[in-house]
């Protein structure tokens, strides 16, 4: 069926981004974060693709993402970071999905839905190194944790399999905060394993520390922004990595108007010429951020543009000059910048945001397309 616009995602682009990391990681697994639909790219089909380039494992935020994984028939072992009491424990531990355990109501909720599953629940630690977000702090904190981790584990209702953390600086090459989350990562998983825990895996890496930090990687490093060729730090250019997604748009009206022409809602843009206008079938509605309003650039016809007036809804305009369109005509809005297009990151730096929030923010109306 025709579309007015459509997220492409190249897959292969994908998996060859998976293969750079693996390489750059030497050694160590890589975990796919396909979190919040793959970071826009869809959740199923971005997540075969970093298996099919070499990831071993994948991760997501909520239980419900890593139980769409199972749904989709995609068997590789996943971790879900746990939300909040009440989400369906006994049914991720029934379908074998890992769980991050960083609070004590989390490891007795976990271990009470193991025991009525039958079998154990497989747990990954969480320590707060230094974020202060998720996790248990070192000291009194992280030592519950682990004694009462350890005493379920002997009492077969969870298996101790991972001990996480996660870094705040990580895209801030030489911040002091990295090496100093690396040390407490080491102090307490040393701690943990002192205490008797058996760690199958250690991971702490994101993207720019499994690019920049080689202490960082352990035994698993945990990518997400880069699996879809943006990259982690943008001063320090794109790692090689191969964007994985064009947003793309048909004109959906082409017409001339005279010179003073207001555009759209409270005429921020006022024609200076005569001039031909292109409607441009998505919006806010779609995830086409607001505050891109005479910001923005597109390419089209060959030509970057700049949006013209208010982005609507529904859909935004374009201030064509005298250069010929077509409705139906091709616009791109981002991609990987090899035809001229802006790319997601060019869109981050005019808003003074981060790419991961354009390619994520693109809306459930707008289909993506595996070409
Ligand atoms: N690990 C955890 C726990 C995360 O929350 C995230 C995302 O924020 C990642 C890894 C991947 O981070 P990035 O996309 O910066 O590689």
């Amino acid at each position: 069926m025709k579309v007015p616009a459509e997220a492409r995602v190249d897959l292969g682009a994908i998996a060859d981004n998976i293969r750079l990391l693996r390489e750059r990681a030497a050694g160590a697994e890589v975990m796919a974060m396909v979190k919040a639909e793959a970071y826009g790219h869809g959740l199923a089909e971005a997540a075969r693709a970093a298996l099919a380039g070499g990831a071993t494992w994948l991760g997501v935020a909520k239980l419900g993402e890593a139980l769409r994984l199972r749904d989709a028939g995609i068997a590789v072992r996943t971790l879900a970071c746990v939300g909040v009491p009440g989400e369906p424990y006994e049914e991720a531990v029934a379908r074998d999905v890992d769980l991050m355990v960083g609070a004590m109501w989390t490891l007795r909720e976990v271990a009470r839905a193991a025991e009525r599953a039958g079998r154990p629940a497989r747990i990954h630690l969480k320590a707060d190194t230094g974020m202060s977000r998720g996790g248990a702090r070192g000291g009194d904190d992280w030592e519950e944790l682990v004694d009462a981790a350890l005493t379920e584990e002997a009492l077969g209702h969870v298996r101790v399999v991972g001990v996480m953390s996660h870094f705040a600086c990580a895209d801030e090459p030489g911040h002091p905060s990295i090496a100093a989350q690396i040390g407490v990562f080491a102090d307490m998983t040393d701690h943990a394993e002192k205490a008797g825990a058996r760690f199958e895996v250690r991971h702490l890496a994101n993207s720019a520390a499994a690019l920049t930090v080689p202490e960082a990687r352990f035994d698993l490093v945990r990518p997400g922004i880069a699996i879809y060729g943006l990259t982690p730090i943008p001063g320090l250019g794109t790692f090689g990595l191969r964007p994985a997604m064009t947003l793309v748009a048909d004109a959906a009206l082409v017409k001339r108007v005279p010179a003073g022409s207001g555009v759209s809602y409270g005429h921020t843009y006022t024609t200076a010429r005569d001039t031909t206008l292109a409607v441009v079938p998505v919006g806010y509605g779609d995830g086409i951020p607001r505050h891109g309003s005479n910001l923005l650039e597109v390419l089209a016809g060959g030509r970057r543009r700049t949006i013209a007036g208010r982005v609507c809804m529904d859909q935004f305009v374009i201030d064509l000059g005298d250069d010929p369109l077509s409705a139906g005509d091709e616009i791109v809005l981002f991609g990987p910048g090899d035809r001229g297009e802006p790319t997601a990151q060019e869109w981050a730096d005019a808003l003074g945001t981060i790419s991961y929030e354009i390619v994520t923010r693109i809306g459930s109306r707008v289909p993506r397309a595996y070409p």
